[in-house]
């Protein structure tokens, strides 16, 4: 349930991304922003170094410093680093000044404020983007290159040079005259679509998603060759990815999934009629803030607010805000997607503050981003020990709706399995057979096998193939996603179903350093948990290629055995399927 909706706008470079980024797109805001995969010089993971090794190992490689110092006159190389970091502070501050305007267009703007505020978003975004591009950015990654040689891969000056020079890389392949085409189409697209999805008006949509297709190709076209033309697109958002071993994650991945989901939707649905009723708008936001404070949320540098798609947007270390979405008759809408919030948050607020305000300062990619949340959403906040701890003061915030409703019950209710057309209201057992239709289609309109008037008929038979049903309109079908209609298309969603595989194996990972850890989610304690989170992923934010941080921190790459040994068990449980039907394991995870 990650009501992440996010303005996907394909400007890519590196870091003209956040600024570019619209405030209706959620995960845009919080989405690291990634660079082309460059092969890494290390020879594996490495133990990330502690704070302060780094200026030590600088002290020790004087001689270094001064052939730098020789070859560049006067200005050594502690001057450049210097001048380096002001220029990416002046990028990234560009960037969170876009991301205030635009999380102000999501929660408080008045919506005749809609077309000044595109303008001014895409200025920001034109002047990140001319900053990021400037040859003496080059030429100050250049003249750094022999200082940083002599320094460990991950000490943090070795890490920022490395990712400077892959966005800036990146970043000179688009030419300007792209990213301001692309944001003015992404503003028109956008403010079209919240009018004709509400209408069911395809017809509409379709020469904005034409005009969206072509921008995608020009797009892939700057980074040519490629193998397949989502390739680049999916280096942006998860790097070391490629259009390939998405499909091969996905095959393994369906293979085990579809027996699953046939086994669990031939028993009797869950009765989840309890999450439905009236519910007190403000009770419920008091109990979202209560629960997201007691993860680890920080509200001292944070906020939260109101916003019609939930997202996390970040302006500086000391301002990671959330907002969510309350629904009156449906308690569960603001509680999860708080939580789901709240653990992007999380990640972005446990960012060593010394890589803030240059490209290290983000979460390393969009599906180890997207596992952080799920991490909090599905693994801790969809378990029963949480709500052992939590459903007595939920029942104590409603009576009267829940205090002839069991335990049990409310645990399988936020858990039913049901085959349904909506994405974002999807459970954990369908949910990624919706990403690897929307990453099939996608395909499939890049490089033309599909053209986008025959798209809303393609997405009826493939999710009726997939799932049973078809939508009666294209309002939830082929229009339901605010993704392709934010001047983007392709790369992006294999990013949710990444984040579940990573959700499963990182809390495996840590249960295994941390065998209590149930036992104190049992008791309202997620100290061991958060801090765990923050030492082995927060707060290295950028540094480490996803590959390099989830191997290092799992022990192994990306992995789908902990992912279906975990929706097998406890879905096995929860539906009372008969082992080897869907596959119980023996033991949970
Ligand atoms: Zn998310």
């Amino acid at each position: 349930m990650t009501k992440i909706a996010r303005r996907n706008t394909k400007t890519k470079t590196a870091n003209a991304r956040a600024a570019a980024t619209k405030a209706s797109t959620p995960r845009a805001a919080i989405k690291p922003r990634e660079a082309k995969t460059a092969k890494s010089k290390s020879t594996g993971p490495k133990r990330p170094k502690v704070k302060g090794i780094g200026r030590a190992v600088k002290a020790a490689n004087k001689s270094v410093v001064r052939a730098v110092e020789r070859s560049h006159g006067r200005q050594s190389a502690e001057a450049m680093l210097t001048e380096l970091k002001r220029r990416l502070m002046e990028i990234s501050d560009l960037s969170f000044a876009g991301a205030v305007l635009n999380w102000d267009q999501a929660t408080y703007m008045p919506a005749a404020g809609a077309a000044a505020r595109g303008r001014q978003a895409a200025m920001l975004s034109k002047l990140a983007h001319e900053k990021s591009v400037d040859s003496a950015l080059g030429r100050l990654v250049d003249a750094l290159a022999p200082y940083t040689e002599g320094l460990p891969h991950d000490s943090d000056d070795a890490s920022l040079i490395r990712v400077v020079r892959r966005d800036f890389e990146r970043a000179i392949r688009v030419p300007s005259d792209y990213v301001e085409r692309v944001s003015a189409h992404s503003s028109a697209s956008y403010m079209a679509w919240t009018t004709a999805r509400p209408a069911n008006d395809f017809a509409t949509m379709r020469p904005y998603l034409e005009k969206t297709v072509e921008l995608s190709r020009e797009y892939a076209g700057y980074f040519s060759p490629y193998q397949r033309i989502t390739d680049p697109m999916i280096d942006d958002y998860d790097a070391g990815m490629t259009t390939e071993s998405v499909l091969a994650l996905f095959a393994a991945l369906r293979h085990e999934l579809v027996p699953i989901v046939r086994a669990v939707c031939d028993q009797p649905p869950a009765d989840d009629s309890c999450l439905r009723g009236m519910f007190a708008e403000i009770p419920q936001l008091d109990f979202s803030v209560a629960v997201a404070r007691r993860l680890g949320y920080d509200f001292e540098r944070g906020r939260i607010d109101k916003t019609h798609h939930p997202f996390c947007t970040k302006f500086s270390t000391g301002d990671v805000r959330i907002t969510t979405r309350i629904d009156e008759a449906d308690i569960g809408q603001a509680l999860f997607s708080t939580i789901h919030e709240a653990g992007h948050a999380m990640y972005e607020q446990g960012i060593d503050a010394a890589l803030v305000g240059t490209p290290l300062g983000w979460g390393t990619s969009a599906g180890v981003h997207e596992s952080q949340s799920r991490l909090w959403e599905n693994m801790v906040a969809r378990g029963r020990a949480f709500w052992e701890h939590f459903y007595p003061a939920l029942q104590a915030a409603f009576p009267e709706q829940f205090s002839k409703v069991t335990l049990e019950t409310f645990y399988r209710a936020v858990n039913k399995v049901r085959r349904s057309l909506i994405r974002t209201d999807a459970d954990e057992v369908t949910y990624n057979l919706h990403i690897m239709m929307r990453f099939d289609l996608e395909l499939d309109l890049l490089e033309g096998r599909l053209a986008v008037k025959d798209l809303p008929q393609a997405w009826r038979a493939r999710i009726e193939a997939d799932l049973g049903i078809a939508p009666h309109d294209d309002r939830d079908g082929c229009l339901q996603d605010v993704h392709w209609f934010s001047g983007g298309i392709g790369g992006s969603f294999q990013s949710y179903t990444i984040g579940n595989i990573l959700s499963t194996q990182f809390y495996g990972a840590a249960i295994a350093a941390h065998p209590e850890i149930p036992d104190e989610i049992a008791r309202g304690e997620f100290g061991t948990l958060h801090k765990w989170l923050a030492m082995h992923i927060y707060r290295h934010g950028r540094k480490f290629q996803p590959n390099e941080l989830i191997t290092h921190t799992t022990g192994e790459p990306m992995t789908i055995a902990p992912y279906v040994t975990y929706l097998c068990h406890k879905y096995g449980e929860l539906y009372r399927l008969p082992a080897g039907s869907a596959g119980v394991p023996p033991a949970p995870l």
